[in-house]
């Protein structure tokens, strides 16, 4: 085991718990006049810093690597067969996920039996016409998405060019050349930065969880709880059971690589942000090819939201139970299909999720107000979430690599993190 690596996993690790704690001392003992100068200068720059850092990557990083992986593929079959078999994965583990929270939410009705007054007002938000997900995939103009990170128009770009460099043939050589050492270069930088991840890690774990008091949690704890149940099975059942049977590969590889990401996305609660990271751990330390993993992986951290579906679905439940609201069987189909949709076309950004809750709760009548009961908890569950929605992403990047036998296996069963 690399012993540089190994330390950095552990440091990793170190970081979680120290913010953790910290932050809990910090809520329960320090002063708030304390805590908000301590987070206006150490805790938020610190964090920011890191997260600056690693969303600087996105644009180019999934530009370059999506363009070199694309230009690698000989038969141009096979990127539309990766992309069918993704894209189904996608879809059912997303659903599979939301009704798994449905069928808990309902064993365990976390909104019976609890006081909270119901808000009269929310502010609601526009939900996108799903037709228009579809059409605003193709940029008009591919700088501008770049700049503002949209993540479907730069995939759509970026296989474009790809693929047609490598109908250049000889004549696109040089610039593939120069792409493929710019995407490592940007590779190395995570490297560096990474050296950094702790550190950014502890301040932007401790910097929540010092303003979360349990005031916040309390009445909210057993919708907290079941969410957190629910994604903790996603997270390790279902995936696991997922890598084994139908990736027929050894789960505990993944989840003793895989968990710094876990750390990175946890902290950051960003699907979007932790691409860098989850991209240089599949191609480096999963085995993963670079043409399969450059495009799953910036695909799923804008359609494939397990966690968030997971969270939606108790959402919507424990809304219906406050207001006394009983939901039928095909209500509850209808919030699996919604769902489902409004992950797609979301990017992977904090907070999100809750926004889209806007658009599950509209299709059965549900009042949209009630999200202002789980509001003040979405913080610490966002958090929770975005492991899942990033782990569910590099586990069917495995799937369907291992399935068009382009898993580097030796790579894979290495004991090396
Ligand atoms: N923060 C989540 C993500 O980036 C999205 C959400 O559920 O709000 O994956």
């Amino acid at each position: 085991m690399n012993k540089r690596n190994l330390n950095f996993a552990n440091k990793i690790l170190i970081a979680l718990i120290l913010g953790i704690v910290f932050g809990i001392i910090g809520n329960v003992i320090f002063p708030k006049s304390f805590n908000e100068i301590l987070s206006k200068w150490i805790l938020t720059p610190v964090g920011n810093v890191f997260l600056r850092a690693i969303k600087m990557l996105v644009a180019p990083l999934v530009l370059t690597s999506l363009i070199v992986g694309t230009a690698n593929i000989k038969d141009v079959k096979k990127l539309g067969r990766v992309g069918i078999k993704i894209f189904i994965y996608y879809i059912l583990t997303t659903t599979l996920a939301i009704t798994l929270s449905l069928i808990f939410a309902n064993i365990i009705k976390p909104g019976i039996g609890i006081n909270i007054p119901t808000p009269k007002e929310f502010k609601q938000t526009e939900t996108p016409f799903v037709m228009d997900i579809f059409v605003n995939m193709i940029p008009t103009n591919p700088f501008e998405a770049l700049t503002k990170g949209e993540m479907l128009q730069i995939i759509v770009f970026s296989i474009l060019f790809g693929i047609s460099l490598s109908l250049l043939g000889e004549k696109g050589k040089p610039l593939f050349n120069i792409l493929n050492c710019t995407n490592e270069v940007l590779l190395k930088i995570i490297n560096i930065i990474m050296q950094f991840a702790p550190y950014g890690v502890f301040a932007l774990i401790s910097n929540v969880i010092i303003f979360q008091g349990l005031d916040v949690l309390l009445p909210l704890l057993k919708y907290t709880l079941t969410i957190i149940l629910v994604l903790i099975i996603q997270l390790i059942f279902i995936y696991g059971l997922l890598l084994k049977v139908i990736g027929k590969i050894n789960p505990v590889n993944f989840y003793k690589k895989f968990w710094p990401v876990m750390v990175v996305a946890f902290s950051t609660s960003s699907s979007n942000a932790t691409i860098p990271v989850n991209l240089e751990t599949c191609e480096k330390k999963l085995g993963i090819p670079e043409s399969i993993a450059s495009f799953t992986i910036p695909l799923g951290a804008t359609i494939n939201m397990d966690g968030t579906a997971i969270m939606q679905g108790v959402a919507a439940i424990f809304i219906a139970q406050i207001y006394g609201i009983n939901l039928s069987i095909s209500q509850q189909l209808m919030i699996i299909l919604t769902a489902t949709l409004s992950s797609i076309g979301t990017a992977g950004v904090p907070g999100v999720g809750v926004i889209m809750l806007t658009m599950v709760l509209q299709s059965v009548g549900l009042p949209v107000e009630g999200i202002g009961i789980i509001l003040g908890v979405d913080r610490i569950i966002d958090m929770a979430r975005t492991v899942v929605n990033v782990t569910g992403d590099a586990v069917g990047t495995l799937i369907v690599s291992n399935s068009e036998k382009e898993l580097n296996l030796n790579t894979y069963n290495s004991i090396s993190i």
